[in-house]
C-alpha cells in the first residue's frame, strides 16, 4: 500500500508544478459539463481516456455500465449531476470485450453479480432474433456490448431526471459511446438524444446500424 501513497505524493507535486492554483481552484467548486456512466473495468479510466482533468467529469461506474431503474446509486448520481451540477452531456460508455457482458452472455455463475448481469441478458433477449447464428463468440459479445450501450441510453432518457430537465428547457444530451481497449479509441454509436421525441427514431437507427455492421463483417 505504501507504493500508492508514494505515487499519490508524486502526482500531487507534479500537478502543483504544472498548475500552482490547481487544488485551490478545485477546492472552491466543481463545474463538470459531463456525466460519464461507464464500466468499472480497470482498463477504462474515464477521465484519462477523454483527456479531462479532475473537476471536469462527474463519474458513475458499475459492472457493464448499466442504468437500472431500481439502482438508487446510479439514479442519485444522475439526479445530482443533472439538477445541481447542471451537466450538459450524459455519456454512457461501454467497452469491447466487457467481462460483465461476457459473463451474462455465457451465463457464467459468479455469485451475487449474476443478478446484476440479468439486466445484460435482458438486452441480449431483446436483440436475440437479430444476432447472427454461428458467429464468432467474441464478435457476438462485442455486438451485445454496443447494443447494451444504446439500451442504457434509452434507460437514461426514460428517467424522470432527464424528462423533467427537458420539460423545463434545460439542455441535456444523452450519448452512447464505446471504447476499444485494443486501440484506446472511443467510437460514437450515433445514439445522441436531446429531446424526448427523438428517442424512438435515433434508437432504431442506431440499432439497425449496429446489426448491419456486424452482419456484414461476420
Ligand atoms: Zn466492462
Amino acid at each position: 500500500m505504501k507504493e500508492l501513497f508514494e505515487k499519490n505524493v508524486a502526482w500531487a507535486a507534479a500537478q502543483k508544478e504544472k498548475d500552482p492554483s490547481f487544488f485551490e481552484r478545485l477546492l472552491k467548486q466543481q463545474t463538470p459539463e459531463y456525466l460519464w456512466i461507464g464500466c468499472s473495468d480497470s482498463r477504462v479510466p474515464a477521465n484519462e481516456i477523454v483527456g479531462l482533468m479532475p473537476g471536469e467529469l462527474f463519474v458513475h461506474r458499475n459492472v457493464a455500465n448499466m442504468v437500472v431503474h431500481s439502482d438508487l446509486n446510479c439514479l442519485s448520481v444522475m439526479q445530482y449531476a443533472v439538477e445541481y451540477l447542471k451537466v450538459k452531456h450524459v455519456i454512457v460508455s461501454g467497452h469491447y470485450g466487457c467481462g460483465g457482458v461476457r459473463a451474462a452472455v455465457l451465463k457464467q455463475h459468479l455469485g451475487l453479480i449474476d443478478y446484476w448481469l440479468l439486466n445484460v441478458q435482458d438486452v441480449q433477449y431483446i436483440h436475440q432474433a437479430y444476432l447472427t447464428d454461428g458467429a464468432d463468440q467474441d464478435r457476438v459479445i462485442d455486438e451485445i456490448c454496443e447494443l447494451n450501450v444504446i439500451e442504457q441510453v434509452v434507460n437514461v432518457c426514460k428517467t424522470n431526471i432527464i424528462r423533467d430537465a427537458w420539460t423545463r428547457g434545460q439542455p441535456v444530451t444523452v450519448h452512447g459511446w464505446i471504447y476499444g481497449i485494443a486501440d484506446g479509441l472511443l467510437r460514437d454509436l450515433n445514439m445522441s438524444i436531446s429531446r424526448r421525441d427523438e428517442i424512438r427514431d435515433v434508437y432504431h437507427a442506431a440499432a439497425a446500424s449496429i446489426r448491419q455492421r456486424y452482419a456484414e463483417t461476420t
